[in-house]
């Protein structure tokens, strides 16, 4: 057993015993990032919300090239291997689907047909009502004061009960050691082992130093994100001016990421 999961049983067991999750989680921040504790250390020029959210205008994103460097950025800066031959290993923070695949519930067999071959970003959605952390039997996975959905590796058990509650196919589980299959690998952001859970994380370590999610720098323009209850953020110019959709919207999750189509 890797020296982490032994800890994280001896700290759980300590929880177990009525600590609470508070203690748990500072003790694994205490063990740096190169422990993979995950621990988000906010800095001064930390940006701050309510709920982060993120509006994608998809009409400036017509084609899988347009796609292609945002997809990239994310990948290289949260170090997800790309060196897929398996289907199952396949890892997933920021993809793309098309319009039948990624809003299963507003299809229609006449849909315009540039918005039918539009390819759609897809990621988590940081949902306000997350389902996924209700099913997590050792809140490895749980909400911000922020909005953001995390994940907390090292405790991570790999039951992938999150999994199967996503309505939204948001989160990826690593089968087999991802590390080999890193093309770069980034020191800044903790690489993954085998038998846990990933997914989006609206980039929480570049917020906390004041920077915006990697997605929206390399986007162009195309991404908007911001507070979605301060009304003068840009996100909420971008819902007033704009009809925008979300995905899966009657299972009542309240999505954070919307779609101007
Ligand atoms: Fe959880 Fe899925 Fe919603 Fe993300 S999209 S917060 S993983 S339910």
């Amino acid at each position: 057993m890797k020296n982490s999961r032994r800890r994280f049983l001896q700290i759980a067991g300590v929880s177990a015993l009525g600590l609470g999750a508070k203690p748990v989680l500072d003790a694994f921040a205490s063990e740096g990032a190169a422990g993979a504790g995950y621990h988000v250390a906010k800095g001064e020029d930390a940006l701050s919300a309510k709920q982060w959210a993120m509006v994608i205008d998809t009409r400036k994103l017509q084609t899988a090239e347009d796609l292609e460097p945002i997809i990239d950025a994310c990948n290289k800066i949260h170090n997800i291997p790309t060196a897929i031959e398996n289907k199952n290993h396949e890892i997933k923070w920021i993809w793309d689907a098309h319009y039948h695949n990624a809003f299963t519930d507003k299809t229609n067999n006449f849909l315009d047909e540039e918005v039918e071959h539009r390819p759609f970003l897809l990621l988590c959605n940081h949902c306000e009502n997350p389902p996924c952390v209700r099913a997590c039997p050792t809140q490895a996975t749980f909400k911000n004061d922020n909005g953001i959905v995390m994940m907390d590796f090292h405790r991570c058990i790999g039951c992938r009960f999150c999994m199967a509650a996503c309505p939204f196919g948001a989160r990826s589980f690593n089968f087999r050691d991802p590390r080999p299959f890193i093309e770069e690998n980034n020191k800044e952001f903790p690489t993954r082992m085998k038998g846990v859970v990933e997914k989006c994380n609206f980039c929480a370590e570049r917020l906390a130093v004041g920077k915006l999610p990697a997605c929206v720098e390399a986007s162009n323009g195309a991404i908007a994100f911001g507070d979605l209850y301060d009304e003068h953020s840009e996100v909420r110019e971008l819902l007033k001016e704009n009809y925008t959709i979300r995905r899966k919207q009657t299972l009542g999750t309240e999505p954070s990421v919307y779609y101007i189509v």
